[in-house]
């Protein structure tokens, strides 16, 4: 479904991808995983059309939109991004920033409810009793959940998520991994940007190992190898 095909990415003197080549087919769920500084949030940009590679291609179903990259990324196209740190409206509500995911998609008033309710259904029950809280007051698990609700309000076919399990305890690690392994179920394709490398595996079912801006490894993560693939691709596994 998405593929980025031999791309570079330069910041003025910084080469932070070289020669990257990743794909994520439809109804698949995705980690790439990597330390820090290795390239992951930058790839997770150009995935999501919202940065154009310096080289390479960005193909989506088949078809190149590399130029078609620029602030709103893919949005029209079905791709969400949920950036590291959520960027949510702190002092709104967890109502509101969930509407304004949908707002921001262009749904009327009726599908926007229609939507909420979807949404909710996949939310911890923290969440679905705290919907008139500010997001501020919110942990930051619950916070995490209600960024990954705002991009689903523009029913997205395929979400990226860079560093999930940022600052989170390990619980609500895997409430966040689980939210994703349900809304998986649902037939959106999913890829995570992740440093705990470990963790990601127990849920997803490819990986590929990134570092210092290259691509090191890709495997399923259902092979017996993968846990061996991850140390020498990546020290900084757990
Ligand atoms: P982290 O987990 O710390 O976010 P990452 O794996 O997501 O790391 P990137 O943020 O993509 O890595 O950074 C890759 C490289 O590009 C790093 O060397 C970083 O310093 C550099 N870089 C990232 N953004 C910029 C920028 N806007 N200008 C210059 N260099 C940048």
């Amino acid at each position: 479904m998405i593929e980025a095909a031999g791309v570079e990415h330069r910041y003025e003197g910084v080469l932070a991808l070289h020669d990257v080549s990743v794909s994520a087919p439809a109804g698949s769920f995705t980690a790439i995983v990597g330390p820090n500084g290795a390239g992951k949030s930058t790839l997770a940009l150009i995935l999501a059309g919202a940065i154009r590679p310096t080289a390479g291609r960005l193909l989506l179903d088949g078809a190149d939109v590399t130029e078609r990259a620029g602030r709103r990324g893919l949005v029209e196209a079905g791709v969400a991004l949920i950036p590291e740190g959520r960027r949510l409206f702190g002092q709104l509500t967890v109502d509101e920033n969930l509407t304004l995911g949908a707002f921001g998609a262009g749904a009327g008033r009726a599908e926007t409810a229609r939507r909420l309710a979807e949404v909710y259904g996949l939310m911890p029950e923290a969440v679905r009793k705290g919907k008139d809280r500010a997001v501020a007051t919110l942990s930051g698990g619950e916070q995490q959940m209600v960024a990954i609700g705002r991009a689903l309000m523009a029913r997205p076919r395929l979400v990226l998520i860079d560093e999930p399990s940022l600052g989170l305890a390990p619980i609500l690690i895997d409430k966040v991994y689980e939210t994703l392994a349900m809304l998986r179920q649902t037939g959106v394709t999913v890829m995570v940007f992740e440093q705990l490398a470990v963790k990601a595996l127990q849920y997803v079912d490819r990986f590929a190992v990134i570092e210092r801006g290259q691509i090191r490894h890709q495997g399923l993560a259902s092979d017996p190898d993968a846990r061996e693939m991850l140390r020498m691709g990546y020290m900084g596994a757990e």
